[in-house]
C-alpha cells in the first residue's frame, strides 16, 4: 500500500524478538544501552553524536525536517532538502545552508545522514541517521496517504524509529481523502450558488497548497491570502505545476472565487468584512467532538490533514521493522497502543533523561495547546 525502501545494509544491533504485551519499557531498557541516546531538549537531540534535529531554539547547527514554524529556528547553519532550505530562507532569512537531495547519503565522519520523503509538505523529510552501527529514523511530521502537493512518503527500515504521533489516538481515523475532497466541492458549490464567498482555512505552507491543488482540480477560481500566495509561488519556482492559474487576494475581486487563507485570519477584517461568506476549516482535529468549540466562527470543518492518522502511524511503526520506537509530538498513550501490538515503544516525554526539560517546556508553553500550535504552521 505504501512505498517501502528496501535496503540490504540494515545492521542488527539487538535481538529482533518483539516484546509481549504488558511489559514495561523500563524492563527493556538494559537491552537498549548500546543504542544511540535520544533526548528532547527543546528539539530532538542525539548526545552521542552531538546532533540536533528540528531544534526549537537557535543553535549553531541543526537538521531541519521541514519548514513549519514549530520545526525551525534562527540557526547559524542547517542541513535540509533544497525545498526546505528555500522555505527556511523565506521564513528565517539567511543561514549557512547545506542541502541534501532525497536518497543522497552524506558522511560526516562519526555519522551519516540521508533524507527520505515524508509526504507532509513540499521537501519534507524523514532523516535517516546512521551511527555506531545503528540506523535511526526521525520522521519529522509525516503523512503516508498521497499528498496532492508533496512527494509520496516512504517507509524506511531502521533499528530505532523516532516518530511523530500527533493523531496517535484511535479516534483519529480519517476517511479517504477523495471523500473529503467531494465534501469540499459540494460545500463550495452550495456556497457559490448561494452567492456566498467560500473561505477555505488552511495554513500557509503545505495545507494551503493541498487545498489550492484540490480546488483547481475541481475547476474553481481560487484567490490566495498573501502568505499562501508567497509559498505557492515558491512551490512553482521549485518546479511544482499546479492544475491551473490562481490569483492573489484583491478585495475588489472576491465574488465567484474561493479564498484560501490561514486559520489565524478568520477573525480579521479581510474575512469578517466579506458580508456573505462560508468558512471551511481543513484539519484532522475535525474528528474530535469538541472541534466546533475549537474552531468558532467556522461553518464546516472537514478532516483533511497533512499528518498520518492512527492506522497509518501504527502501520509505519510496524513496517519500519524498528526494534525501538520512540513517539513524540502526540499523546503519550500512543506508545501504549504500540506496546499492546507487541512493539517496543516509549514516549519521549517519559524518558528519564529529559523529564526535567519536558516539565520546563510544558510550564513555559502551557497556553499553547497542540491544536493552537497547528494554527500557526
Ligand atoms: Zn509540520
Amino acid at each position: 500500500m505504501y512505498n517501502i525502501i528496501v535496503t540490504d545494509s540494515r545492521i542488527q544491533t539487538n535481538s529482533s524478538e518483539s516484546r509481549g504485551a504488558g511489559q514495561s519499557v523500563s524492563d527493556e531498557r538494559g537491552r537498549f544501552e548500546d543504542l544511540l541516546r535520544v533526548e528532547y531538549r527543546e528539539g530532538l537531540y542525539l548526545p552521542d553524536i552531538d546532533l540536533w534535529l528540528d531544534a526549537d531554539g537557535p543553535r549553531e547547527h541543526s537538521v531541519i525536517s521541514h519548514g513549519h514554524s514549530d520545526h525551525i529556528a534562527q540557526h547559524r547553519s542547517i542541513v535540509a532538502t533544497p525545498e526546505t532550505a528555500r522555505i527556511f530562507r523565506h521564513r528565517c532569512g539567511e543561514a549557512r545552508v547545506e542541502t541534501l537531495q532525497y536518497g543522497e547519503r552524506r558522511d560526516y565522519g562519526h555519522y551519516a545522514l540521508t533524507f527520505y520523503p515524508a509526504g507532509h509538505c513540499l521537501g519534507s523529510a524523514q532523516v535517516l541517521v546512521e551511527a555506531q552501527g545503528e540506523r535511526l529514523v526521525y520522521t519529522g511530521d509525516i503523512k503516508l496517504r498521497p499528498n496532492v502537493a508533496a512527494e509520496d512518503a516512504v517507509i524506511v527500515p531502521c533499528d530505532t524509529l523516532v516518530m511523530e504521533s500527533t493523531f496517535g489516538d484511535p479516534l483519529y481515523k480519517f476517511p479517504p481523502d477523495v471523500v473529503t475532497f467531494e465534501r469540499l466541492y459540494v460545500a463550495v458549490d452550495r456556497a457559490l450558488s448561494d452567492d456566498r464567498v467560500p473561505v477555505v482555512l488552511a495554513y500557509a505552507l503545505g495545507k494551503g497548497q493541498e487545498a489550492l491543488e484540490i480546488l483547481l482540480r475541481g475547476g474553481y477560481r481560487v484567490t490566495l491570502h498573501g502568505s499562501v500566495w508567497n509559498i505557492s509561488e515558491i512551490y512553482r519556482e521549485l518546479g511544482v505545476e499546479f492544475s491551473g492559474p490562481y490569483e492573489k487576494y484583491n478585495r475588489e475581486h472576491v465574488r465567484g472565487r474561493v479564498l484560501i487563507a490561514p486559520p489565524g485570519c478568520r477573525k480579521q477584517p479581510m474575512i469578517t468584512n466579506i458580508e456573505r461568506r462560508y468558512i471551511i476549516m481543513l484539519t484532522g482535529w475535525a474528528m474530535h467532538k469538541s472541534a466546533p468549540y475549537m474552531y468558532r466562527n467556522v461553518d464546516l470543518i472537514l478532516p483533511l490533514s497533512d499528518h498520518a492518522d492512527f492506522d497509518e502511524l501504527v502501520h509505519l511503526a510496524r513496517a519500519s521493522g524498528a526494534e525501538r520506537v520512540i513517539t513524540m509530538h502526540g499523546p503519550a498513550k500512543f506508545a501504549a497502543h504500540l506496546r499492546e501490538r507487541g512493539l517496543n515503544a516509549e514516549h519521549l516525554a517519559h524518558h528519564p533523561s529529559n523529564k526535567e526539560s519536558e516539565t520546563k517546556k510544558r510550564s513555559t508553553k502551557k497556553a499553547s495547546t497542540t491544536v493552537e500550535r497547528s494554527l500557526f504552521n
